[in-house]
């Protein structure tokens, strides 16, 4: 998932302004998504599974190339974003890292990176209030490693608050 201001494009959601203020690298329930400006764009009211990762990029051609030595076309996350964020004049370059719910990336003493298989089951889901008007680009990862090699649609569903 990755986030925009609808009022300012250019403000978009942060990895390393979320992990900073939030001093954790494990993002979950009670946390905020922060903005590349220091403002928060949503708070994590309710996330059933509690895994997270928000340290990797969306997945690319590339991450097929060099992490999978696949020169095959492959859908990928990235593609999937920036095809679909184009409608609101965004542009690949724009896409930042990814916050990926339910991805499970484990981490070792020395700084090592694996990715596990994800730990959710069906009907976990993560509740997300929106602190400003948003942009929401979210895509389903088609990474095999990522997916322990099944893929499943997402649902999402969008709740309007009540004034
Ligand atoms: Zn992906």
């Amino acid at each position: 998932m990755v986030l925009f201001n609808a009022e300012d494009k250019r403000e978009k959601l942060s990895s390393g302004k979320t992990l900073d203020f939030e001093e954790t690298i494990l993002i979950t329930k009670g946390h905020h998504l922060w903005s590349n400006r220091s403002h928060k764009m949503m708070e994590i009211l309710e996330d059933t599974n509690g895994r997270n990762d928000f340290l990797l990029a969306p997945c690319s051609p590339e991450t097929f190339q060099i992490m999978y030595q696949n020169p095959e076309y492959h859908p990928s996350c990235f593609e999937n974003l920036y095809t679909n964020l184009a409608a609101f004049g965004l542009e690949p370059d724009d896409v930042p890292t990814a916050f990926n719910i339910f991805m499970n990336v484990q981490f070792s003493a020395d700084g090592k990176l694996t990715v596990a298989p994800p730990t959710s089951k069906a009907g976990d889901y993560v509740l997300l209030e929106a602190k400003m008007d948003l942009i929401v680009g979210l895509t389903a990862c088609s990474a095999e490693q990522s997916n322990n090699y099944s893929f499943k649609p997402i649902q999402y569903e969008i709740i309007r608050a009540q004034n």
